[in-house]
């Protein structure tokens, strides 16, 4: 089957032959120009009930509704596990593009040559042929947007605190989160309580996980925080 491409580009001009080049190079393209349509495509909990998933995404910076590092840091927190290509014209930008770590897997700048884009399509569809596990059965979906969670077809009912802590560890998959970002970035800078709640708050998310047979653990670090990592169903 051929591999699905979707170029997120708002102008016409860089677009279109942008488009038909990789449609003669006998891929499956689709085009938008917006980034919330681009996460209609990318995020799995939408996505997956239309078409097949986006091998790779060739994704401009400067679009006209949300930021290009927005839709990529978006459409790896709901799982999109593709390869994405950023393209930006703005001076500059790549640097600070490569130095966050926004999920990105290849960088290009405008102007770029159509055969020097092709090779790097053909790159990243090697690597990621090769890195990118199928989704295993009890991974996690997560809809940001909808501010949903899955496993499989079923959703999994969580709080409002419940569901951010989860967005802000599956943000940084397999690293660990300090208690602290994590107290600031669910509770605000002034809550003055005990780090307890956040405690409490785990445990009601882990076990509501593992009632749901999702297979992604929340692992404690001691001293630290916290980390989500992929689990074995046989573990
Ligand atoms: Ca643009």
């Amino acid at each position: 089957m051929a591999h699905r491409v979707l170029v997120v580009e708002d102008e016409e001009d860089i677009a279109l032959p942008l488009v038909r080049t990789l449609e003669r190079e006998g891929y499956d393209v689709t085009r938008v120009d917006s980034g919330l349509d681009a996460l209609d495509h990318l995020d799995p909990a939408v996505a997956s009930r239309r078409v097949s998933p986006v091998d790779v995404v060739i994704l401009d910076l400067g679009l006209p509704d949300i930021d290009g590092l927005d839709v990529c840091r978006r459409a790896r927190t709901a799982g999109y596990t593709g390869a994405i290509m950023i393209v930006t014209a703005r001076a500059g930008e790549l640097d600070r593009v490569v130095g966050l770590d926004y999920g990105a897997d290849d960088y290009l700048a405008k102007p770029f040559g159509l055969a020097e884009l092709l090779a790097r399509v053909r790159a990243l569809l090697r690597r990621t042929a090769t890195m990118a596990p199928p989704l295993q059965e009890g991974a996690l979906r997560i809809d940001i947007a909808a501010h949903r969670v899955y496993v499989g077809e079923n959703q999994v009912s969580l709080t409002g605190k419940e569901f951010d802590v989860l967005t802000v560890l599956a943000a940084q998959r397999d690293r660990v989160v300090s208690r602290d970002r994590l107290m600031s970035e669910v509770w605000d800078a002034n809550w003055y309580g005990s780090t307890k709640t956040l405690d409490v708050t785990i445990g009601r998310l882990r076990n509501k996980l593992d009632a749901a047979g999702v297979t992604d653990k929340v692992v404690a670090v001691r001293g630290v925080g916290f980390r989500l990592e992929a689990g074995n169903r046989d573990a």
